[in-house]
């Protein structure tokens, strides 16, 4: 009899998490799909309308966080071709997270329920580029640079572009920060209840380049 129960419990546990997994699946596709739809000039501009608007009015369900960089040439909703609702986004110079953002990615994932978190650079940023070629900055720029010097520092000497090197580590240093970030991501991640990953957007293209995910509780 208790064996029973256990495996009725273990079954439960094992179809929650795979449908949780799929759901993460199915959020990753949708901002891949959107994208593709985006690069081939094929935008459908989804839930931008009235009945939108209203609808959202009661409340929000974003399927995604993403954590981008405020330049101008990166609208998320347009690159990913997405709607009202859709994406809480974060937006700071080269995606340099503090508090303030952290307390805003946690509120997305406890409160809202965004399960998908995308950490996402785009080529020739200016904040890496400053950080990479570390000119006097005023004021709080420094802040950033200060953030984004150590990716600039890991791939110093690597073969290639230093600027679109360390776009890529930057993101990939901040996909792991976020991925360590207690008490509350750290501990979503590692049940594998939350999906963090890395991508850069192509100014010259529009494509969105993913990154291999490297997330060990990934299931
Ligand atoms: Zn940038």
């Amino acid at each position: 009899m208790k064996n029973a129960i256990f495996r009725t419990l273990f079954a439960l546990v094992v179809a929650t998490s795979a449908s949780a997994q799929s759901s993460l699946d199915s959020a990753l596709m949708r901002l891949k799909e959107g994208n593709k739809r985006f690069v081939e000039g094929k935008s459908i501009h989804p839930r931008q309308d009235i009945s939108r608007i209203k609808e959202t009015a009661k409340g929000q369900k974003p399927f995604a966080i993403i954590i981008g960089c405020s330049d101008s040439r990166v609208p998320n909703e347009i690159i990913f071709d997405q709607g009202l609702g859709d994406l809480f986004i974060v937006r700071t110079a080269g995606q340099v997270s503090t508090y303030a953002s952290w307390g805003s990615v946690e509120f997305a994932e406890e409160v809202l329920g965004a399960k998908l978190i995308v950490v996402l650079g785009h080529t020739a940023c200016g904040a890496v580029a400053a950080a990479v070629n570390v000119p006097k900055v005023p004021g709080h720029i420094v802040t950033l640079i200060n953030a984004i010097k150590p990716a600039a520092e890991r791939v110093k000497g690597m073969a290639g572009d230093a600027v679109e090197n360390a776009v890529k580590e930057n993101v990939r240093m901040q996909v792991e920060q976020l991925r360590a970030l207690e008490p509350v991501l750290a501990e979503r991640a590692r049940k594998g209840e939350v999906r963090i990953v890395g991508a850069v957007y192509n100014l010259a293209t529009g494509a969105v380049e993913w990154l291999p995910e490297t997330d060990t509780a990934k299931k």
